[in-house]
């Protein structure tokens, strides 16, 4: 009996050398193999007769082999196989290069069919290369849609099909993860059948119902590893905060500005949910510049004046000291300390300390806010009372990594025997509130939808002549000379390429201060650099030693320069409209209006819809929707990073399919929340957690 366990070696077919390239990608049983999707299908489904072949079209022809014929040619010594090919209508010319096996197989009389793009070559129908096979055979590389497979090095989609083919054709017939039940009552196909058909689709009908009950699959298991999780979460006890709001009030009243509508909303939201016995488990969800930072350090406040302790989880070292300066100076005058612990910096207040006893201070309750980067996630770290656990994601984590960090969380030691600590996420960019609703199920939802009032809009422009980079960089020089300051972003290149990125980086800083600025204090800012020396740069410039920054797009720029003006991105037409939204919002963080220059890369035109969306919306929200729209949420989410699976990827936006997933999920896990009368469920769970890791 094959299962999708079974393994690939019991196919003698299947040779070692190929078991070794399959094994490269990661394909080592049936199911590894089955689950190997197509990525599209070249429709050779329909058999042309030769009078109607159109030149330069692919088609699909069936006839007879009226000759063949193979030579060598005179000059270059290659193998050429030609045949005349005939159906009741006409005749086509066959031509195939160097394929010793062609004359060998192909006989005269022989009836075959072939798939290939048509020419005219002097009056003659004529296919070079074409696949065939024989008219007896069943239809696999021609006369269908024939499914084209991610290649790579030695593994041709054509030994993919004629592999997958095989083992389809056997009697197989899988045990399914989904009930039968929920199949029926959506109309969605078994396994089997649906695995037949994403391979070997006869219609497209076939092909897009195979592909509804993958994405089915996937967001169910999504949706039940989120209702489990927020069930877990459930069950839970935190520690009940009494009211804090008079002490936060009294503190927000002496801030240098008045607090958002919204700010104020998700403070109340926020507070009433740590009053409660049960952890919070929250997500703040707010666009660039919405302020966040503020709202987080308000709940810290609240928790930290009743004596607990709190985490502050940020994604890099250099956000990590921002976050600390900036949480250290507004608390400097209340009767707690705040700490930094990451690999570099180890502070107590305004003191360097050794790890040792930034450790003491922690297992101690010395240290109150505690603002870390994931080292801190260890279980020999004690704590004392740690009740609130931040996560500042300015790297888009995905649901899979955050409920992981949340785990983590939860099981470091935080000398609370019964209790786990209250969670609050922030977002890095806004997530469109469909999408966070479906897709993060776990979580409660705050949303940051309003600027703070002082703000003025960002003057966004296309720039694209010579003489437009000339006026900005006039434009920039007149900002420095009213004290303002300018970031210049290069493009993102691929991490295997990250030398090419600092040496793109290291030739435009130069170019940059020796031609352009001669006169003018320019700093440099990549991946290559240590935590130290981003850190001195970054301090140098917040500290207006330097009058501009470059910067690649690998380093972190979630920092905050509210006396920075102007945003230069080079080769924008790279960048998705979340980043560019990201980048923009570096600047008008002060009340001086500000300004970002799109330069598009030399092959794209300056009427670059992204771009155009930049320059005419302003609201990051609907600049998410519309980067959902263009390019699909992977490149909201950074499918790779998630570890979600690509077929839900593109459906996370199906918010009727994700409700019907939730609700069936919810059902499911009603009747059984073990899922203990569904192992294979249950096992597919486990495999689709380890699949879920860290960057
Ligand atoms: P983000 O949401 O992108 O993390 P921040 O929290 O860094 O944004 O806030 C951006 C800037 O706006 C900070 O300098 C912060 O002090 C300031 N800020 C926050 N809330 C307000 C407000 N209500 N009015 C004016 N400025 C604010
Ligand atoms: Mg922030």
């Amino acid at each position: 009996m094959i299962t999708l366990d079974t393994s690939l070696t019991a196919f003698p077919s299947i040779k070692s050398p190929m078991l070794a390239r399959l094994k490269r990608l990661h394909i080592e049983t049936v199911g590894d193999l089955l689950y190997h999707f197509p990525t599209r299908y070249e429709d050779y489904s329909e058999i042309l007769a030769i009078s109607n072949a159109i030149p330069d079209e692919k088609a699909t022809f069936e006839g007879i082999v009226l000759s063949i014929e193979t030579k060598k040619t005179w000059r270059k010594g290659m193998l050429v196989t030609e045949a005349l090919l005939g159906d009741a209508t006409g005749q086509l010319k066959l031509i195939w290069f160097n394929q010793k096996h062609i004359a060998a197989t192909l006989k005269e009389d022989a009836s075959i069919r072939v798939s290939g793009k048509v020419v005219l070559d002097k009056g003659v129908f004529c296919i070079s290369s074409p696949a065939f096979e024989f008219s007896s055979r069943s239809a696999i590389h021609t006369g269908r849609l024939v499914p084209i497979y991610p290649e790579t090095d030695g593994l041709t989609s054509k030994y993919l099909r004629w592999q997958i083919e095989s083992i389809l054709n056997r009697p197989i017939e899988f045990t399914d993860l989904i009930p039968q039940d929920i199949l029926s009552r959506l109309h969605l196909p078994s396994l089997t059948q649906a695995l037949r058909s994403i391979h070997s689709p006869r219609t497209e009908n076939d092909r897009l119902v195979a592909r509804k009950r993958f994405a089915f699959d996937e967001m169910f298991l999504i949706q039940i590893k989120a209702l489990q999780i927020k069930m877990q979460w459930d069950v839970e006890t935190a520690i009940a905060f009494p009211s804090a709001t008079e002490k936060v009030q009294a503190f927000v009243s002496k801030l240098p500005f008045e607090l958002t509508a919204a700010q104020q909303k998700a403070l109340q939201e926020i507070a009433r949910d740590l009053e409660k016995p049960s952890p919070m488990n929250r997500l703040l969800n707010g666009d660039v510049g919405s302020g966040k930072t503020i709202i987080a350090a308000l709940a810290a406040l609240s928790v930290a004046s009743a004596d607990y302790q709190v985490v502050i989880l940020a994604p890099t070292e250099v956000l990590a000291k921002q976050h600390f300066e900036s949480l250290f100076t507004l608390f400097r005058n209340e009767p707690f300390e705040t700490a930094l612990f990451t690999q570099a910096y180890q502070r107590i207040g305004a003191e360097s300390v050794n790890r040792e006893t930034l450790l003491q201070s922690i297992q101690s309750g010395i240290a109150r806010i505690i603002i870390a980067t994931h080292a801190i996630l260890q279980k020999n770290i004690r704590f004392h009372n740690l009740s609130l656990v931040i996560i500042d994601e300015q790297h888009r984590f995905g649901v899979a990594q955050r409920a992981y960090l949340q785990q983590e969380a939860a099981k470091l030691s935080d000398g609370l025997d019964n209790a786990i600590p209250h969670f609050l996420t922030m977002t890095a960019t806004p997530i469109p509130r469909t999408l966070a609703l479906s897709f993060f199920g776990n979580l409660d939802l705050s949303l940051l939808d309003e600027m703070p009032k002082d703000r003025k809009t960002i003057i966004t422009r296309i720039a694209t002549s010579d003489a437009d980079r000339r006026y900005v960089y006039q434009f920039i020089q007149r900002e420095i000379d009213k004290g303002r300051q300018a970031f210049v972003i290069l493009p993102f290149v691929e991490s295997s390429a990250a030398l090419t990125e600092v040496k793109a980086a290291v030739a435009e800083h130069k170019r940059l201060s020796e031609e352009i600025f001669p006169q003018l204090r320019i700093g440099l800012l990549h991946g290559k650099l240590k935590s130290k020396e981003k850190e001195a740069v970054m301090a140098e410039f917040k500290n207006k030693k330097l009058d501009i920054l470059v910067a690649t797009s690998v380093v972190e720029v979630g920092i905050d320069i509210p006396n920075a003006s102007v945003m230069l991105i080079e080769d924008a037409d790279r960048f998705g409209l979340s980043q560019l939204h990201q980048f923009r919002g570096r600047v008008g963080r002060g009340e001086q209006q500000s300004y970002c220059f799109l330069f598009p890369g030399e092959n794209a035109s300056a009427s670059n819809e992204r771009l155009q969306v930049m320059v005419e919306c302003s609201n990051g929200f609907d600049l998410a929707e519309k980067d959902l729209r263009l390019r699909g949420p992977g490149a909201l989410f950074g499918t790779r990073q998630s570890g979600i699976p690509d077929i839900a990827m593109e459906n996370i936006a199906n918010v009727k399919l994700i409700q019907i997933a939730r609700d069936e999920a919810t059902t499911l896990l009603a009747q059984d929340p073990k899922l203990e009368k569904h192992p294979l469920l249950q096992k597919t769970l486990a495999r689709f957690d380890e699949k879920i890791h860290l960057e």
